[in-house]
């Protein structure tokens, strides 16, 4: 009998045991999966362009004059997020041309305004996420719709190119979902090469039926990629009367 209880108990410590080196296994792979999550996880950062007095009188100038806002405020309601490229190779330069309060060297558009073309987040190629200006101010970035839409610009698309990397289409997936979790509001994912569907639709606000460009980017690729992603979210690409 005090065998059997002896062999038993021995039993139980191997059991423990096992249970034991189990449990540190778990917690082991539970804390790889969480680390490799997080570095997965492309990073936000604040990289503030200008956007003081002179920025925000222009802008209140743009929304009276092109869509009969004439607000104190320059605050959207977001319903649309446009993704673009900035033609241009790197992160420096591209953040060089959106710095500026004033637009230059941009005869294209300088007639509509002289406020500088912007867009919220810009991308670099690496997938690393910076906040250029407040996601809720209006940033100029396409035309008959900056009153309601979020830009994100992604570096690359230089000459035409569709070379965007895997690592933006993840930034930007990541960026759709969590501002889409932030403004429900958002109904609308476009790029920018497809903003013209929306001339002619209640959307559209432009005031100078003369004022529009003809875009490419961010090109078919890089759209089919991203709207794979987030298909789940249900975000159109056409007006929709009831949207
Ligand atoms: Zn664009």
């Amino acid at each position: 009998m005090t065998l059997l209880i002896y062999k038993n108990r021995i039993r139980d410590r191997r059991y423990h045991a096992y249970l034991s080196k189990l449990l540190i296994c778990f917690c082991f792979i539970c804390g790889i999966i969480l680390a490799a999550q997080a570095n997965n996880q492309p990073k936000i950062i604040n990289k503030p362009i200008q956007f003081g007095k002179t920025r925000i009188s222009l802008t209140r100038q743009y929304r009276c004059k092109h869509y009969k806002l004439c607000t104190k405020s320059i605050k959207i309601v977001p319903r649309m997020i446009v993704l673009h490229w900035t033609a241009e190779p790197t992160l420096q330069q591209a953040y060089q041309t959106l710095y500026p309060a004033t637009l230059s060297g941009r005869s294209d558009i300088e007639k509509a305004s002289t406020l500088n073309v912007s867009a919220h987040y810009l991308v670099a190629r690496n997938g690393v996420i910076y906040k250029l200006m407040p996601d809720n101010w209006m940033a100029r970035h396409v035309i008959g719709l900056n009153y309601l839409a979020i830009g994100i610009e992604n570096v690359g698309g230089t000459g035409g190119h569709q070379n965007l990397t895997p690592a933006q289409v993840n930034a930007n997936v990541y960026l759709i979902r969590m501002l889409k979790h932030k403004y429900p509001s958002i109904k609308y994912l476009i790029g920018h090469s497809e903003y013209r569907q929306f001339r002619n639709t209640p959307l559209w606000k432009e005031t100078d039926p003369d004022y529009i460009t003809s875009k490419i980017d961010p090109g078919p690729k890089f759209m089919h990629q991203v709207r794979k992603r987030v298909k789940c979210l249900d975000l159109l690409s056409r007006y929709q009367s009831n949207s």
